[in-house]
């Protein structure tokens, strides 16, 4: 099975074969590598008076379009190469969605709930000293990701602050609110995928079987992503018959009542100051299934909101949906999306349909940069129309050259960049 770089990386490199007149042919020597990686350990005291060290990195992947801009995660598993591969994705994703950016990630190879609330801090904020002069409101705007949260970004934002010595709320988004975040930022993803959910679904009307009405949705992930987005699209009338976190999964045929699982959630984890599975959420009253077999149920939309490489060539001959929308970045691997589309199964690919946190990401920072606040409204108004805008530029490409969703997006994507880089050269 090849890495998800490598999987990344082969999209680009086939894109570039297939746009007819390529505006650069130095795009693909370009969009191959990064422009920087940084590589460095982050060290600190722990609670039991030991020294705690981790490996991370800040990957800037391209900056042809605008300041790098992407997340930083902190995830048991992370790597170079996971990091680099997000890093590419974020830069075809901010051009997919036309936005000002280029792309990059973070990542500290660190469990996070292994860490004290202090620990966490020490953490955050030694990862902003070490990338410090390489970041900035106009160099590269880190973001959340799997494993940070408002409350991280808010670490972060303030030990910027502290280094720049002026207060600079426009060095990252993903803030909390209080801290000079934008509302709607931390709901913007799942938002974002519920519009391409519903112009996919407007658009396909009249072509695509869906076997149930209402129809049915799976959601593999009960994060940010995954729980705002199940909290819409339960809002909107479509049965979730199946959700999972990294304990495992629950089902119920009839549909799973999402606003009373979060309240139960939150309510547990006030009491505890932890987070509780949705295993227990539920209380027994409905069935457990695995991760694995969640991703194969006979459902009309399948929802992978958590980790790279979940559909890979051993599971994809098996997956029932109709439709895969991928809200995790990376969830299908280059085998499996050849089997998804030779099944006919449509894969709406992560560069679009998990763009809208991107989207608010940019409105955050265009707040943060003019010192002005809008309300929720606004922010997800000016969101649809971003995702609206792509969903219309991504099924324009794939109707004009008979593409995939995902390699009409890619040419799309690239011949941006590439138009770019003509202009500056
Ligand atoms: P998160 O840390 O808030 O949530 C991740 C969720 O996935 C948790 O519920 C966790 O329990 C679950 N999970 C982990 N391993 C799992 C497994 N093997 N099976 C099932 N569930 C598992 O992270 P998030 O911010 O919601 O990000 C999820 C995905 O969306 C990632 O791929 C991320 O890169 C992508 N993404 C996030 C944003 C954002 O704004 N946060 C934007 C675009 C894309």
């Amino acid at each position: 099975m090849s890495t998800f770089l490598e999987n990344t990386q082969k999209i680009v490199e086939d894109t570039v074969k297939i746009i007819p007149d390529l505006p650069n042919s130095d795009v693909l020597s370009r969009l191959k590598k990064p422009d920087r990686i940084l590589e460095f350990e982050i060290e600190f005291q722990g609670d039991d008076g030991t020294v705690k060290k981790f490996p991370a990195w800040r990957v800037q992947w391209n900056n042809t379009l605008g300041p790098y801009k992407g997340g930083v995660r902190f995830h048991q598993d992370s790597s170079k190469d996971e990091v680099m591969a997000l890093a590419l994705l974020m830069t075809i994703k901010n051009a997919v969605v036309g936005l000002p950016y280029g792309g990059a990630k973070g990542a500290v190879r660190v469990d996070p709930r292994s860490l004290s609330q202090r620990e966490l801090k020490l953490l955050s904020r030694e990862y902003v000293r070490k990338i410090f002069e390489y970041i900035g409101p106009d160099k590269d705007v880190p973001a959340p990701d799997v494993g940070t949260s408002p409350e991280i970004m808010d670490w972060m934002v303030d030990e910027y602050s502290i280094l720049a010595g002026h207060w600079e709320p426009a060095a990252f988004t993903g803030k909390s609110v209080e801290k000079g975040g934008s509302r709607g930022r931390d709901i913007a993803t799942g938002f974002g995928g519920f519009i391409i959910l519903r112009e996919f679904l407007k658009f396909r009307n009249s072509k695509l079987e869906i076997r149930n009405s209402p129809p049915k949705v799976a959601i593999q992930g009960f994060g940010n992503v995954g729980a705002n987005f199940a909290k819409i699209v339960h809002q909107n009338g479509l049965k979730i018959v199946a959700l999972s976190d990294s304990k495992g999964a629950i089902y119920n045929p009839d549909g799973l009542d999402v606003e009373e699982l979060l309240k139960i959630q939150k309510e547990r984890g006030v009491l505890n100051n932890t987070k509780c599975s949705l295993e227990e959420a539920a209380g027994g009253k409905c069935k457990t299934i695995s991760n694995e077999e969640l991703l194969e149920l006979g459902v009309d939309i399948l929802v992978p909101a958590a980790l790279e490489n979940q559909i890979t060539e051993n599971n994809a001959g098996t997956i029932r949906a109709n439709v895969v929308l991928e809200l995790a970045n990376g969830p299908t691997t280059e085998e499996a999306d050849r089997i998804l589309e030779r099944r006919g199964i449509e894969v709406i690919p992560d560069i679009l349909a998990n763009s809208g946190g991107v989207a608010g990401s940019y409105f955050e920072w265009l707040q943060s940069k003019e010192q002005k606040w809008w309300d929720e409204e606004t922010v997800l108004k000016k969101i649809e129309e971003v995702m609206n805008g792509a969903f219309v530029d991504v099924k324009k490409t794939k109707e004009e050259l008979n593409l995939s969703w995902r390699k009409a997006a890619y040419v799309m994507a690239t011949k941006r960049v590439a138009e770019a880089m003509k202009k500056a050269a």
